[in-house]
């Protein structure tokens, strides 16, 4: 098998990184969707070993105990109804997760680095799943920086925090954001390639619509490429 064919086999990965609530969950389960491929959502991953550092009464500004706890906690990943889900001690603690005070909590442990190594590697593992849909803020830049498929999302704060709200979360979105953008660790950033969506006063259905379009063509023209090189 050449390389060319190698890459054409291998699962595809859309990389989807963006602000907080700038509509990545959303918009890639809408893709993931319309595509049939598997939704990985990446900041559950980190809630979840935020909130079991609060469970177990783990300081999370504590680096040494937050990677000390990450090193043994027991994982496993689990995929369903086309959704990966990081599970400890045999549960996805899909609600417990949300809480203001995960979502306060989640990016101090995301800045510990042997945190992120480990989270990369897992999140690595999903491709087992098949082709994925993946959101979250480094996707693009760090976990699958090969993938040429990247997407980076964006609004104005007045409009995520009005998103947040009508949830019914109340938390402050832009301190998140800037401790996100300025970790040494992956940061939050723009990934070389990736197209910037700003959806500022678009609906879900206008920013995957841009998403979806832009990634059947590109599959459609890679397909093209690919039986031109067959029939060579
Ligand atoms: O996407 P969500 O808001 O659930 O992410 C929660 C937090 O997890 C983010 O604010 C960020 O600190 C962290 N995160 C990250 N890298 C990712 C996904 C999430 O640092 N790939």
């Amino acid at each position: 098998m050449n390389v060319v064919s190698q890459r054409v086999n291998a699962p595809i990965v859309i990389a989807i990184d963006g602000t907080s609530a700038s509509g990545k969950s959303t918009n890639a389960k809408m893709v993931a969707k319309a595509l049939g491929y598997v939704y990985v959502d990446t900041g559950a991953m980190y809630r979840t070993l935020a909130w079991y550092c609060l469970k177990n009464k783990v300081d999370v500004n504590d680096e040494k105990a937050v990677t000390a706890l990450c090193r043994k906690w027991k994982t496993a990943l689990e995929c369903k109804d086309n959704q990966v889900h990081l599970l400890v001690d045999g549960v996805y603690p899909a609600r417990e997760i949300r809480s203001a005070e995960v979502s306060a909590a989640t990016s101090h442990i995301a800045a510990v680095p042997k945190v992120r190594e480990w989270m990369k590697k897992k999140q690595r593992e999903c491709i087992q799943f098949g082709n994925l849909v993946m959101e979250g803020r480094d996707i693009g830049t760090n976990v699958f920086p090969e993938t040429d498929y990247k997407f980076y999302l964006d609004a104005c704060i007045s409009e995520r925090s009005k998103r947040r709200e009508a949830e019914g979360v109340q938390e402050n979105l832009a301190a998140r954001d800037q401790r996100d953008s300025q970790r040494a660790a992956a940061p939050l950033m723009v990934a070389l390639g990736a197209r910037v969506i700003n959806n500022s006063g678009m609906t879900a259905d206008e920013t995957s619509k841009i998403i979806i379009e832009d990634i059947r063509k590109r599959l459609a023209e890679a397909e093209t490429i690919r039986q031109n090189g067959d029939n060579r």
